[in-house]
């Protein structure tokens, strides 16, 4: 285990690996599947078009992209 400080929040958290306390990797469990079911019915948009239209921030949206 090692402490870690939450990459959103910066609470120091234990952790093996996430980079994101429990709260704060539900809020992006949350956006990431508001991105994808956003994707999934416009598989031509653009990172803009899902920033604006789903409103998660356009680093999350890049983070899930590279997932
Ligand atoms: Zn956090």
């Amino acid at each position: 285990m090692l402490l870690c400080n939450c990459d959103t929040c910066g609470r120091l958290f234990l952790t093996k690996w996430v980079a994101r306390c429990t709260s704060c990797s539900q809020l992006v469990l949350n956006e990431s599947n508001k991105v994808k079911d956003f994707v999934r019915t416009h598989p031509r948009a653009t990172i803009i078009e899902i920033y604006h239209q789903t409103g998660v921030s356009l680093q999350t949206i890049k983070e899930l992209m590279r997932a």
